[in-house]
């Protein structure tokens, strides 16, 4: 049950930019969506969007049928419990361990004083070794975030997501600094997340022929509009 579900949804922005123009979709749970579109259509405004991160100016929208906007605080914080995020630029705490980054995942289920003394339970650090281990990373589990490659850091980011364990994982542009074979290392495990964990996502790419190859259904936007919505396979430039 935790569809996302966008009706009319404009976004304006407070110095009047439209970054979403009537926008409708329904994206069933686990979905594997891929969102294409040139810079500045809108795509990271729509999972910013999603995430209550950006409030709706016009529409509804709603998540695991909870209307986001208007959500109180701690509704809000509850949803983003939720949702993992994965962006462009890793957002990983680069003097600290990988383990380190990937228990933040953690950080919502687990007790303040916990955190505060580098204390997690068993059970948080099983499920940050399985999150590590499924997208190959364990053996650098000590390692220095920052002395890793951007193709690691991007699956340390990954697997931090996981460690929430997300109904939903919104990706903002994950590959864009990566080299092509990392880029599609990377594309593969979102899509094994999405097949054998059953976890809605949502990857915004600008690369269209990236998008053919891992997304099972295609967004394209342009000017803050869905112009294309359909089988990601068959998306062709001219749509
Ligand atoms: P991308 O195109 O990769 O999504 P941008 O370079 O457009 O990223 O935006 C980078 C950051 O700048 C984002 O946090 C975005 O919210 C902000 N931003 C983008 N356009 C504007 C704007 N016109 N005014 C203010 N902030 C903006
Ligand atoms: P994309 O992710 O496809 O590059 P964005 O969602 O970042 O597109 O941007 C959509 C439009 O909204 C662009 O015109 C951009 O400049 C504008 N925009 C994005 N963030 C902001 C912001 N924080 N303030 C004002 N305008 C913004």
């Amino acid at each position: 049950h935790w569809a996302i579900s966008l009706r009319d949804v404009t976004v304006r922005y407070p110095n009047g930019t439209v970054g979403l123009n009537g926008v409708s979709l329904d994206i069933p749970a686990g979905s594997m969506v891929a969102i294409v579109g040139l810079s500045g259509s809108g795509k990271s405004t729509l999972i910013r969007t999603i995430n209550g991160l950006v409030p709706v100016t016009a529409g509804t929208l709603t998540v695991g049928g909870c209307a986001v906007d208007g959500a109180r605080p701690r509704a809000l914080r509850a949803l983003r419990g939720e949702i993992g995020m994965v962006f462009q630029g890793f957002n990983l705490a680069g003097r600290a361990s990988v383990l380190q980054n990937v228990l933040v995942g953690r950080l919502a289920h687990t007790p303040l004083w916990r955190t505060l003394i580098g204390r997690y339970r068993g059970s948080d650090k099983q499920l940050a070794y399985e999150a590590l281990d499924s997208v190959g990373i364990l053996p650098k589990l000590y390692a220095r975030a920052s002395d890793l490659s951007g193709g690691q850091q991007q699956r340390v980011a990954i697997a931090r997501a996981l460690t929430q364990q997300p109904k939903i994982v919104l990706a903002d542009e994950p590959v864009a600094s990566l080299d092509p074979p990392t880029a599609h290392s990377v594309m593969g495990d979102l899509r094994r997340i999405n097949e054998e964990r059953g976890i809605t996502v949502l990857v915004n790419l600008h690369l269209l022929d990236l998008a053919r190859e891992y997304g099972v259904r295609l967004i394209g936007m342009r000017a803050g509009e869905v112009v294309y919505d359909g089988p990601a396979a068959s998306a062709s430039d001219a749509d």
